[in-house]
Protein backbone atom coordinates (compact mmCIF):
# COMPACT_ATOMS: atom_id res chain seq x y z
CA UNK A 1 0.00 0.00 0.00
CA UNK A 2 1.46 3.56 -0.88
CA UNK A 3 1.39 6.04 2.14
CA UNK A 4 -1.07 8.12 0.69
CA UNK A 5 -3.21 5.47 1.00
CA UNK A 6 -2.45 4.51 4.49
CA UNK A 7 -3.16 7.85 5.64
CA UNK A 8 -6.15 8.39 4.46
CA UNK A 9 -7.32 4.74 6.40
CA UNK A 10 -6.01 5.74 9.19
CA UNK A 11 -7.64 9.33 9.21
CA UNK A 12 -10.84 7.38 7.80
CA UNK A 13 -10.97 4.89 10.58
CA UNK A 14 -9.14 6.03 14.25
CA UNK A 15 -10.94 8.35 16.85
CA UNK A 16 -8.90 11.61 15.92
CA UNK A 17 -7.41 11.62 19.22
CA UNK A 18 -3.71 12.09 17.88
CA UNK A 19 -2.19 15.25 15.88
CA UNK A 20 0.45 12.86 13.71
CA UNK A 21 3.09 13.85 11.79
CA UNK A 22 3.27 13.47 7.74
CA UNK A 23 5.51 10.47 8.20
CA UNK A 24 4.81 6.91 7.38
CA UNK A 25 7.01 4.64 8.95
CA UNK A 26 6.94 0.94 7.15
CA UNK A 27 10.36 -0.46 8.27
CA UNK A 28 13.25 -0.11 9.94
CA UNK A 29 16.93 -0.91 11.63
CA UNK A 30 18.03 -0.01 14.59
CA UNK A 31 17.90 4.32 14.17
CA UNK A 32 16.97 4.62 10.40
CA UNK A 33 13.48 4.01 9.37
CA UNK A 34 11.96 4.37 5.75
CA UNK A 35 8.25 5.00 4.56
CA UNK A 36 7.02 2.46 1.87
CA UNK A 37 8.42 4.44 -1.05
CA UNK A 38 11.81 4.45 0.48
CA UNK A 39 12.01 7.73 2.32
CA UNK A 40 14.98 7.38 5.01
CA UNK A 41 14.28 9.01 8.62
CA UNK A 42 16.57 8.98 11.15
CA UNK A 43 14.86 8.63 14.77
CA UNK A 44 15.82 10.82 17.47
CA UNK A 45 12.57 9.98 19.58
CA UNK A 46 12.47 6.40 19.36
CA UNK A 47 8.49 6.13 19.92
CA UNK A 48 8.38 8.08 22.84
CA UNK A 49 11.40 6.35 24.45
CA UNK A 50 10.38 3.55 24.02
CA UNK A 51 12.55 1.10 21.24
CA UNK A 52 15.40 1.16 23.69
CA UNK A 53 17.50 -1.25 21.62
CA UNK A 54 16.34 0.60 18.29
CA UNK A 55 14.21 -1.17 16.04
CA UNK A 56 14.66 -4.87 14.71
CA UNK A 57 17.30 -5.17 17.07
CA UNK A 58 18.00 -8.96 16.49
CA UNK A 59 18.46 -10.03 19.76
CA UNK A 60 15.40 -8.83 20.88
CA UNK A 61 13.85 -10.29 17.74
CA UNK A 62 15.06 -13.27 18.64
CA UNK A 63 14.12 -13.66 21.89
CA UNK A 64 10.05 -12.52 21.37
CA UNK A 65 10.20 -14.51 18.37
CA UNK A 66 11.52 -17.62 20.32
CA UNK A 67 9.19 -16.70 23.53
CA UNK A 68 5.98 -16.27 20.79
CA UNK A 69 6.55 -19.44 19.58
CA UNK A 70 6.31 -21.41 22.78
CA UNK A 71 3.76 -19.70 24.77
CA UNK A 72 2.37 -16.46 24.19
CA UNK A 73 0.11 -15.77 26.99
CA UNK A 74 -0.61 -18.29 30.17
CA UNK A 75 -2.93 -15.28 32.44
CA UNK A 76 -1.33 -14.31 35.63
CA UNK A 77 -3.60 -17.99 37.25
CA UNK A 78 -0.22 -19.82 36.30
CA UNK A 79 3.57 -19.75 36.66
CA UNK A 80 5.41 -18.97 33.94
CA UNK A 81 9.84 -18.90 33.21
CA UNK A 82 9.57 -15.77 31.30
CA UNK A 83 7.68 -13.50 33.64
CA UNK A 84 9.21 -15.24 36.77
CA UNK A 85 12.71 -14.76 35.48
CA UNK A 86 12.23 -11.19 34.13
CA UNK A 87 10.64 -10.28 37.27
CA UNK A 88 13.71 -11.30 39.33
CA UNK A 89 15.92 -10.05 36.98
CA UNK A 90 14.62 -6.54 36.87
CA UNK A 91 14.81 -6.48 41.20
CA UNK A 92 18.43 -7.33 41.20
CA UNK A 93 18.81 -4.96 38.57
CA UNK A 94 16.91 -2.05 40.34
CA UNK A 95 17.51 -2.95 43.90
CA UNK A 96 13.75 -3.43 44.71
CA UNK A 97 12.17 -6.04 46.58
CA UNK A 98 9.07 -6.72 44.30
CA UNK A 99 7.49 -5.90 41.32
CA UNK A 100 3.64 -5.71 39.80
CA UNK A 101 3.52 -5.92 36.21
CA UNK A 102 0.89 -3.89 33.99
CA UNK A 103 0.60 -2.84 30.40
CA UNK A 104 2.02 1.19 30.28
CA UNK A 105 3.15 3.69 32.47
CA UNK A 106 -0.53 4.56 33.74
CA UNK A 107 -1.29 1.76 34.92
CA UNK A 108 2.30 1.40 36.84
CA UNK A 109 1.21 4.52 38.43
CA UNK A 110 -1.84 3.50 39.36
CA UNK A 111 -0.51 0.64 41.08
CA UNK A 112 1.64 2.98 42.88
CA UNK A 113 -1.54 5.92 43.93
CA UNK A 114 -3.57 2.52 45.15
CA UNK A 115 -0.18 1.01 47.07
CA UNK A 116 0.79 4.08 48.80
CA UNK A 117 -3.22 4.46 49.75
CA UNK A 118 -3.78 1.04 51.09
CA UNK A 119 -0.59 1.26 53.39
CA UNK A 120 -1.24 4.21 54.77
CA UNK A 121 -5.26 3.72 54.91
CA UNK A 122 -4.06 0.50 56.84
CA UNK A 123 -1.76 2.28 59.03
CA UNK A 124 -3.50 5.20 59.85
CA UNK A 125 -7.13 5.59 58.69
CA UNK A 126 -8.57 6.11 55.97
CA UNK A 127 -8.47 10.07 55.78
CA UNK A 128 -4.87 10.02 55.44
CA UNK A 129 -5.20 9.17 51.59
CA UNK A 130 -4.31 12.46 50.12
CA UNK A 131 -1.00 12.48 47.90
CA UNK A 132 0.86 15.59 46.80
CA UNK A 133 2.31 15.52 42.48
CA UNK A 134 4.49 18.73 41.58
CA UNK A 135 3.21 21.61 39.24
CA UNK A 136 3.65 20.65 35.38
CA UNK A 137 4.07 16.98 35.93
CA UNK A 138 2.73 14.59 33.62
CA UNK A 139 1.62 10.82 35.17
CA UNK A 140 -0.93 9.70 32.42
CA UNK A 141 -3.99 9.76 30.67
CA UNK A 142 -6.41 7.18 33.38
CA UNK A 143 -8.94 9.24 34.73
CA UNK A 144 -6.54 8.73 38.25
CA UNK A 145 -3.32 9.52 36.46
CA UNK A 146 -4.98 12.78 35.14
CA UNK A 147 -5.58 13.62 38.57
CA UNK A 148 -2.45 13.27 39.83
CA UNK A 149 -0.51 14.77 36.55
CA UNK A 150 0.02 18.52 37.77
CA UNK A 151 -1.81 20.53 34.89
CA UNK A 152 -4.88 22.15 34.45
CA UNK A 153 -5.09 21.82 30.57
CA UNK A 154 -5.57 18.12 32.13
CA UNK A 155 -8.28 18.34 33.89
CA UNK A 156 -11.03 18.94 30.99
CA UNK A 157 -14.22 16.87 30.61
CA UNK A 158 -13.69 13.64 32.67
CA UNK A 159 -15.13 14.53 35.71
CA UNK A 160 -15.60 13.83 38.13
CA UNK A 161 -11.76 13.27 38.94
CA UNK A 162 -10.18 10.92 41.65
CA UNK A 163 -9.83 13.09 44.58
CA UNK A 164 -7.02 13.51 47.67
CA UNK A 165 -4.50 15.40 44.77
CA UNK A 166 -2.67 18.37 45.68
CA UNK A 167 -0.21 20.19 43.43
CA UNK A 168 2.90 21.39 44.70
CA UNK A 169 5.95 23.59 43.16
CA UNK A 170 9.40 21.78 42.73
CA UNK A 171 10.69 23.28 46.11
CA UNK A 172 10.96 22.00 49.87
CA UNK A 173 8.85 24.94 51.34
CA UNK A 174 6.29 24.47 48.83
CA UNK A 175 5.52 20.51 49.53
CA UNK A 176 5.57 21.63 53.58
CA UNK A 177 3.10 23.96 52.70
CA UNK A 178 0.79 21.46 50.61
CA UNK A 179 1.20 18.67 53.41
CA UNK A 180 -1.76 18.04 55.67
CA UNK A 181 -2.35 15.86 58.20
CA UNK A 182 -3.62 13.62 55.66
CA UNK A 183 -0.79 13.11 52.98
CA UNK A 184 0.33 9.94 52.65
CA UNK A 185 2.24 9.75 49.75
CA UNK A 186 4.63 12.56 47.33
CA UNK A 187 4.82 11.20 43.85
CA UNK A 188 7.75 12.82 41.37
CA UNK A 189 9.62 12.77 38.33
CA UNK A 190 13.48 13.56 38.28
CA UNK A 191 13.27 14.94 34.91
CA UNK A 192 9.68 16.52 34.01
CA UNK A 193 9.53 14.75 30.13
CA UNK A 194 6.59 15.74 29.09
CA UNK A 195 6.46 19.37 31.41
CA UNK A 196 9.46 20.01 28.85
CA UNK A 197 12.25 18.04 30.37
CA UNK A 198 12.77 19.92 33.74
CA UNK A 199 15.29 17.92 35.95
CA UNK A 200 14.23 18.54 39.62
CA UNK A 201 16.94 20.13 41.86
CA UNK A 202 19.21 17.99 43.76
CA UNK A 203 19.21 19.50 47.18
CA UNK A 204 15.03 19.30 46.55
CA UNK A 205 15.33 15.87 46.25
CA UNK A 206 17.32 15.30 49.10
CA UNK A 207 15.84 17.55 51.49
CA UNK A 208 12.02 15.56 49.90
CA UNK A 209 13.37 12.38 50.54
CA UNK A 210 14.59 12.84 54.39
CA UNK A 211 11.04 14.95 54.89
CA UNK A 212 8.75 11.91 53.84
CA UNK A 213 10.96 9.56 56.30
CA UNK A 214 10.48 12.01 58.79
CA UNK A 215 6.61 11.74 58.61
CA UNK A 216 6.39 8.48 56.95
CA UNK A 217 5.11 9.78 53.58
CA UNK A 218 5.94 7.16 50.60
CA UNK A 219 8.03 8.56 47.92
CA UNK A 220 6.58 7.59 44.57
CA UNK A 221 8.84 8.28 41.28
CA UNK A 222 8.03 7.97 38.03
CA UNK A 223 10.40 6.83 36.78
CA UNK A 224 7.98 5.76 33.32
CA UNK A 225 10.00 8.09 30.58
CA UNK A 226 13.59 8.95 33.07
CA UNK A 227 14.53 4.65 33.66
CA UNK A 228 15.99 2.10 32.07
CA UNK A 229 19.96 3.49 30.33
CA UNK A 230 17.64 6.76 29.14
CA UNK A 231 19.23 9.39 31.84
CA UNK A 232 23.00 7.56 31.78
CA UNK A 233 21.93 5.37 34.82
CA UNK A 234 19.52 2.45 34.89
CA UNK A 235 17.11 4.33 36.71
CA UNK A 236 17.91 8.45 37.46
CA UNK A 237 17.34 7.74 40.98
CA UNK A 238 20.74 6.55 41.31
CA UNK A 239 22.27 9.99 40.40
CA UNK A 240 19.99 11.78 42.98
CA UNK A 241 21.55 9.52 45.55
CA UNK A 242 17.73 8.59 46.39
CA UNK A 243 15.47 5.11 46.84
CA UNK A 244 12.29 5.63 46.67
CA UNK A 245 9.99 3.52 48.16
CA UNK A 246 7.81 3.17 45.13
CA UNK A 247 9.36 3.20 41.60
CA UNK A 248 7.39 2.92 38.24
CA UNK A 249 8.85 2.46 35.08
CA UNK A 250 7.35 1.80 31.57
CA UNK A 251 8.32 3.31 27.95
CA UNK A 252 11.20 1.62 27.43
CA UNK A 253 11.19 -1.62 29.54
CA UNK A 254 9.97 -3.55 27.00
CA UNK A 255 11.79 -2.28 23.94
CA UNK A 256 8.99 -1.78 22.14
CA UNK A 257 6.35 -4.19 23.38
CA UNK A 258 3.57 -2.85 26.24
CA UNK A 259 4.72 -3.06 29.97
CA UNK A 260 4.40 -1.13 33.28
CA UNK A 261 6.36 -1.96 35.95
CA UNK A 262 5.72 -1.09 39.93
CA UNK A 263 8.84 -1.79 42.25
CA UNK A 264 8.56 -1.50 46.04
CA UNK A 265 10.74 -1.87 48.85
CA UNK A 266 10.89 -5.04 51.27
CA UNK A 267 8.63 -2.89 53.33
CA UNK A 268 5.81 -2.64 50.97
CA UNK A 269 5.76 -5.57 49.25
CA UNK A 270 3.51 -7.46 51.43
CA UNK A 271 1.05 -4.13 50.98
CA UNK A 272 -0.68 -5.49 47.28
CA UNK A 273 -2.03 -8.42 49.06
CA UNK A 274 -4.16 -11.42 47.20
CA UNK A 275 -7.05 -9.67 44.96
CA UNK A 276 -5.62 -6.64 45.65
CA UNK A 277 -5.01 -5.94 42.29
CA UNK A 278 -4.49 -7.03 38.61
CA UNK A 279 -3.98 -7.04 34.98
CA UNK A 280 -4.94 -9.89 32.85
CA UNK A 281 -1.80 -8.98 30.53
CA UNK A 282 0.60 -7.77 33.09
CA UNK A 283 3.70 -10.03 33.16
CA UNK A 284 2.50 -11.47 29.25
CA UNK A 285 5.75 -13.59 28.61
CA UNK A 286 6.35 -12.52 25.09
CA UNK A 287 6.32 -8.76 26.71
CA UNK A 288 8.81 -10.37 29.91
CA UNK A 289 10.87 -12.00 27.34
CA UNK A 290 11.76 -8.41 25.15
CA UNK A 291 12.25 -7.03 28.56
CA UNK A 292 14.65 -9.50 29.90
CA UNK A 293 16.60 -8.73 26.57
CA UNK A 294 16.30 -5.14 27.35
CA UNK A 295 17.81 -6.08 30.70
CA UNK A 296 20.79 -8.07 29.94
CA UNK A 297 22.46 -5.11 27.43
CA UNK A 298 21.07 -1.90 28.98
CA UNK A 299 22.01 -2.84 32.62
CA UNK A 300 25.54 -2.80 32.32
CA UNK A 301 28.30 -0.36 33.04
CA UNK A 302 29.52 0.03 29.64
CA UNK A 303 26.38 0.24 28.21
CA UNK A 304 25.72 2.81 30.77
CA UNK A 305 28.56 4.86 30.05
CA UNK A 306 28.20 4.67 26.80
CA UNK A 307 24.54 6.48 26.76
CA UNK A 308 26.41 8.84 28.66
CA UNK A 309 29.14 9.91 26.01
CA UNK A 310 26.39 9.85 23.41
CA UNK A 311 24.22 12.28 25.57
CA UNK A 312 27.54 14.51 26.17
CA UNK A 313 27.77 14.10 22.28
CA UNK A 314 24.42 15.87 21.43
CA UNK A 315 24.24 18.27 23.93
CA UNK A 316 27.83 19.61 22.99
CA UNK A 317 26.59 19.71 19.18
CA UNK A 318 23.18 20.97 19.69
CA UNK A 319 24.97 23.69 22.36
CA UNK A 320 26.93 24.78 19.36
CA UNK A 321 24.49 24.83 17.12
CA UNK A 322 22.57 28.88 15.12
CA UNK A 323 18.88 28.61 16.27
CA UNK A 324 19.43 27.18 19.58
CA UNK A 325 18.93 29.35 23.03
CA UNK A 326 19.26 26.42 25.92
CA UNK A 327 20.08 22.58 25.76
CA UNK A 328 18.97 20.64 29.01
CA UNK A 329 18.17 16.94 30.51
CA UNK A 330 20.27 14.25 31.67
CA UNK A 331 22.14 11.27 29.35
CA UNK A 332 20.40 11.07 26.53
CA UNK A 333 17.03 12.40 27.42
CA UNK A 334 17.38 15.91 26.09
CA UNK A 335 15.76 19.24 25.75
CA UNK A 336 16.57 21.78 23.09
CA UNK A 337 15.09 25.22 23.59
CA UNK A 338 15.03 26.89 20.04
CA UNK A 339 15.63 30.26 19.45
CA UNK A 340 13.50 31.29 16.76
CA UNK A 341 10.51 28.81 15.89
CA UNK A 342 8.15 26.95 17.53
CA UNK A 343 8.70 23.39 18.29
CA UNK A 344 6.05 22.35 16.71
CA UNK A 345 6.81 24.02 13.61
CA UNK A 346 10.28 22.87 13.71
CA UNK A 347 9.90 19.22 14.36
CA UNK A 348 7.48 18.96 11.52
CA UNK A 349 10.39 20.75 9.07
CA UNK A 350 12.61 18.08 10.79
CA UNK A 351 10.11 15.21 9.57
CA UNK A 352 9.80 16.94 6.21
CA UNK A 353 13.77 16.67 5.65
CA UNK A 354 13.92 12.82 7.50
CA UNK A 355 14.54 13.10 11.29
CA UNK A 356 11.86 12.10 13.79
CA UNK A 357 12.02 14.54 16.70
CA UNK A 358 9.93 15.33 19.59
CA UNK A 359 8.55 17.92 21.28
CA UNK A 360 7.63 19.00 24.78
CA UNK A 361 5.86 22.02 24.86
CA UNK A 362 7.94 24.93 23.87
CA UNK A 363 10.74 22.57 23.41
CA UNK A 364 12.13 19.79 21.05
CA UNK A 365 12.50 16.49 23.28
CA UNK A 366 15.64 14.17 21.81
CA UNK A 367 15.11 10.37 23.13
CA UNK A 368 17.12 8.62 20.23
CA UNK A 369 17.32 4.84 20.87
CA UNK A 370 19.82 4.02 23.42
CA UNK A 371 21.23 1.85 20.62
CA UNK A 372 21.75 4.72 17.73
CA UNK A 373 25.09 4.63 16.03
CA UNK A 374 27.41 8.05 15.76
CA UNK A 375 26.76 7.96 11.93
CA UNK A 376 22.99 8.09 12.55
CA UNK A 377 23.60 10.88 15.38
CA UNK A 378 25.23 13.23 12.65
CA UNK A 379 22.76 12.22 10.12
CA UNK A 380 20.10 13.31 12.53
CA UNK A 381 21.74 16.28 13.68
CA UNK A 382 22.72 17.50 10.54
CA UNK A 383 18.64 17.60 9.01
CA UNK A 384 18.28 19.50 12.68
CA UNK A 385 21.15 21.99 12.66
CA UNK A 386 19.80 23.20 8.74
CA UNK A 387 16.35 22.95 10.03
CA UNK A 388 16.89 24.91 12.85
CA UNK A 389 19.11 27.47 10.86
CA UNK A 390 16.23 28.32 8.61
CA UNK A 391 13.56 28.66 11.41
CA UNK A 392 12.21 31.82 11.94
C1 LIG B 1 4.55 8.58 29.21
C2 LIG B 1 4.46 8.82 30.66
C3 LIG B 1 3.41 8.28 31.43
C4 LIG B 1 2.26 7.53 30.81
O1 LIG B 1 2.67 6.33 30.23
P1 LIG B 1 1.66 5.51 29.28
O2 LIG B 1 2.43 4.28 28.94
O3 LIG B 1 1.35 6.38 28.11
O4 LIG B 1 0.45 5.23 30.08
C5 LIG B 1 3.44 8.47 32.79
N1 LIG B 1 4.44 9.17 33.38
C6 LIG B 1 5.46 9.69 32.67
C7 LIG B 1 6.55 10.41 33.38
C8 LIG B 1 5.50 9.55 31.30
O5 LIG B 1 6.50 10.10 30.59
Amino acid sequence: MLSEEIKKLDEESFMPTYGRFDAVLCSGKNATGHDCEGKEYIDFGSGIGVNSLGWADEGWVAAVSRQAASLQHVSNLYYNPASAEFAAELLAVSGYDAVFLGNSGAEANECAIKLARKYSVEKYGKERCEILTLQNSFHGRTVTTLAATGQDVFHNYFFPFTEGFAYAEPNIESVREHLTGNTCAVMIEFIQGEGGVLPLDREFVTELAALCKEKNLLLLADEVQTGVGRTGTFYCCEQYGVHPDVLTSAKGLGGGLPIGACLCTKELREVMGRSAHGSTFGANPVVCAGAREVLHRVARPAFLAEVREKGAYLRERLEKMDGVAEVRGMGMMLGVVPARGTSAAIAAACVENGLLILTAKALLRLLPPLTITREEMDKGLEILEKVLAEAK
